[in-house]
């Protein structure tokens, strides 16, 4: 961070001879403004009344926190800390931690902490590039218990198989999400009050463990599940994973970024989707994802 304070300057002159110099701008800066904030200027005067603290003042006069110096209330002077910090050259956009660490070594403002963390969290880089590490998004949906048995199936085709006598080599299977029962054949007539009876208690008690089962799916899912919620017109960026030698929603390389975007919200869809509005190259893409694949656009 050391380099932090200095600046080469080329000077333009007539003949083939070019000069540099080494200027402590930043440095200079911060010393011509600490005058101009008023609660630094206050430290100041209870320096001089002997009455000092963590603060000291250099012979230069230049005020220092323990040692870190201490930066006027200055919105260019304090953005420009921290973009050496965290987009220079010299930097790779490091977390709001690692900056945080770094910057205090030298520098000291009331709210830096603060500072540090809207400024990386607003960085578009940082927000297209990093992967998350939070819990993914989007609690469980359970489907609703069905009422009645044969009123929500599942069907599926075993193929291939060696042909029977009949001259068949598949079966279709259809299973009943409620009772798990595999086919309706057999279904004894329903007339019966008896057997009437009978069909109402075994579904009472399917329905009950369904529903004990759902809950109990959902409580585990949703320990490592995080709410989150757009609205109508935010803009959000889309997660695009991208692989070797797989081209998706026009990202191929594998260091390309993770999330694209931003893309405005249309609307949501159910509890946990919402339809963005894509940009012409990517109308052939169906535009409606689930919340795990969608980050918030944090805006400056
Ligand atoms: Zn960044």
């Amino acid at each position: 961070m050391g380099r932090m304070d200095l600046e080469v300057v080329a000077l333009e002159v007539p003949s083939m001879l070019a000069g540099l110099i080494v200027q402590t701008t930043l440095l200079e800066k911060i010393k011509s403004l600490q005058p101009a904030d008023s609660n630094l200027q206050k430290v100041r005067l209870d320096i001089e009344g002997e009455c000092s603290g963590d603060f000291t003042i250099d012979t230069d006069g230049m005020l220092r926190y323990r040692n870190r110096w201490c930066v006027p209330e200055n919105k260019e002077v304090r953005k420009l800390i921290l973009q050496e910090a965290h987009r220079s050259p010299y930097s790779v956009h490091p977390g709001e931690t690692k900056m945080y660490q770094d910057l205090k070594m030298h520098y000291w403002w009331l709210g830096m902490k603060a500072d540090i963390g809207r400024y990386v969290a607003q960085c578009l880089v940082c927000q297209q590039v990093k992967a998350e590490c939070r819990f993914s998004e989007g609690k469980l949906q359970s489907l609703p218990v069905p009422v009645w048995k044969w009123e929500d199936i599942s069907m599926d085709f075993v193929v291939r198989l060696p042909c029977s006598m009949g001259g068949h080599d598949a079966i279709w299977v259809v299973v009943d999400r409620l009772t798990k029962l595999v086919s309706d054949v057999g279904e004894r007539a329903v007339l019966d009050p008896d057997v009437l009876r009978e069909a109402e208690e075994k579904v009472r008690l399917a329905r009950q463990r369904l529903l004990t089962a759902q809950s109990r799916q959902k409580s585990y899912a949703d320990k490592c599940r995080r709410d989150l919620e757009f609205a109508v017109g935010d803009p959000v960026f889309l997660k695009v994973s991208p692989m070797r030698d797989v081209k998706r929603f026009g990202v191929r390389e594998k260091l390309s970024p993770r999330y694209i975007g931003p893309y405005e919200v249309l609307e949501q869809i159910g509890a946990v989707a919402y339809r963005l509005a894509l940009p012409p190259k990517l109308a052939k893409v169906h535009n409606v994802f689930h919340v795990s694949n969608l980050r918030k656009n944090v805006e400056t």
